[in-house]
């Protein structure tokens, strides 16, 4: 592809035919083109140049490879951005989080539904004040890019004006984003109720506002079974059915409590999945937050009818949630992203998110290579979205989302990575003992990005 362009003498962005300006970035490169599952050393699934180019055109991946074979074919004049001894890799994709819980992360104490009613909702009425949402919204797209999360599928409040604050933040940053606002209906405060058609009438309208426009999506948003009507949820999957390629987000079998209450609200139903499911809102392009406390029918269920699921380990940790099983998730053949859940999950990084997966793994005498880690937090999650023919990897067409690891980003971390002597053993020092710290620099479409721009970035 990028050959076609590629005679030698004028500048890159200056040729006749060019497409537009051409930008390089050389350092080591990986991405993933497939599952690497629990292989130890998958071969095929990935590609990794050690000494590689990143060739970027109109903000998209026009060339990845060695840069022993691709320099020459750059244009004397092409700009290439000198990241030798640090991992390029396309950006983070936070496949389920809150962006109101922002200032509520780190709160002490209690499971999910006490958390809720002590923690989310009172934080979450505050959004009402178009002022406040908008600050919010600006405060924690910044703190995903410093965090090398190029993408996420994001919960909103109640509120129209959330969504609204939320899509103008991605948007200014030239981010791709998904979103939507809260649906409830009832088992919640009075200030975050609507009736089950005031919430289809509010999402339609945002879906017409916002849904494809630039970068951003929009999924249809029900917080979760309990606080829905049957309405709300026959009217959910009305709108996924009248907005084609529009998602839906929402909470399943996150919690023991949770569940017997779901169950108890829908008698009828053989599982919380299956209330989900009897709405026809188990389907493609639906990304399900937890999925913890479910059976192998829920499971095959969820891969029979292609829907995603969310694994958010931070978070089911600190609300003593449960442990996510990702490897039973992988053998029917279960969609999977990693999300962060803040402010139920308590960072923002997706390495950290990383360093609890592995031992949410271990602890249910699984494993989690650093292979299928680093998939997950990045292709893995993009196919959850349904968004892998943007982004999550470098094949040349996707969009240039990609993040610059410092593999010494502190002192420990350095110490630690002079003595690793593979590829494995380096992410897997990353993803232990990395955060928003090492990530030395974000780009989106090609372009720096994010609130800190450190001297080396470029
Ligand atoms: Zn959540």
């Amino acid at each position: 592809m990028w050959s076609e362009a590629g005679g030698a003498g004028a500048p890159a962005d200056r040729r006749p035919g060019a497409a537009g300006p051409v930008t390089a970035f050389r350092g080591s490169i990986l991405h993933f083109l497939d599952d690497p599952g629990e292989i130890r050393e998958p071969t095929g699934a990935f590609e990794y140049f050690e000494d590689g180019l990143l060739v970027v055109r109109d903000g998209r991946v026009a060339a990845v490879g060695h840069a022993s074979a691709l320099l020459s074919t750059l244009g004397p004049d092409t700009p290439v951005a000198d990241h030798s001894g640090r991992l390029i890799l396309p950006g983070f994709v936070d496949a389920h989080v809150h962006f109101p819980q922002t200032d509520i992360i780190g709160s002490y104490g209690g499971e999910l539904l006490e958390w809720l009613e002590r923690y989310a909702f009172p934080c979450e009425t505050r959004f009402a004040n178009a002022d406040h949402a908008r600050e919010a919204a600006g405060f924690f797209v910044d703190e995903l890019l410093a965090n090398g999360t190029t993408t996420a599928m994001v919960f909103a409040t109640v509120h129209p004006g959330s969504v609204d604050a939320l899509f103008e933040a991605a948007r200014d940053r030239r981010m791709r984003l998904v979103a939507g606002k809260l649906l409830m209906d009832r088992n919640c405060p009075e200030d975050l109720r609507e009736p089950a058609g005031a919430g289809y009438e509010a999402s339609a309208e945002l879906i017409a506002r916002w849904h494809g426009r630039e970068r951003l999506g929009y999924a249809v948003t029900p917080r979760f079974a309990a606080t829905s009507t049957d309405e709300q949820l026959r009217l959910a999957a009305r709108l996924l059915d009248e907005h084609p390629g529009v998602g839906l987000q929402t909470h399943a079998a996150e919690n023991r409590a949770e569940d017997r209450w779901v169950r108890a609200l829908f008698p009828w139903c053989r599982s919380y999945v299956d209330v989900y499911d009897r709405f026809g809102l188990v389907r493609p392009g639906a990304v399900y937050a937890h999925c913890i406390h479910i059976d192998e029918v829920d499971r095959q269920r969820l891969a029979a009818r292609d829907a995603a699921v969310a694994f958010c380990p931070t978070s089911n940790l600190f609300l003593g949630s449960g442990l996510f099983d990702l490897s039973a998730a992988q053998r029917v053949g279960v969609r999977v992203g990693l999300g962060t859940d803040v402010g139920g999950g308590t960072s923002f990084s997706m390495l950290q998110t990383l360093n609890e997966a592995y031992k949410v793994a271990q602890l249910g005498a699984e494993t989690l290579t650093p292979w299928r880690a680093f998939y997950l937090a990045t292709l893995g999650s993009a196919r959850a979205l349904g968004l892998e023919g943007a982004i999550g990897s470098f094949r040349p067409g996707r969009e240039a989302d990609f993040v610059v690891l410092d593999p010494e980003a502190t002192p420990l971390l350095a110490r630690r990575m002079a003595r690793a002597t593979s590829l494995a053993e380096r992410l897997f020092a990353w993803m232990i003992l990395g955060d928003d710290r090492a990530v030395r620099a974000v780009h989106l479409l090609g372009r720096l990005a994010g609130p800190r721009l450190r001297e080396g970035g470029a």
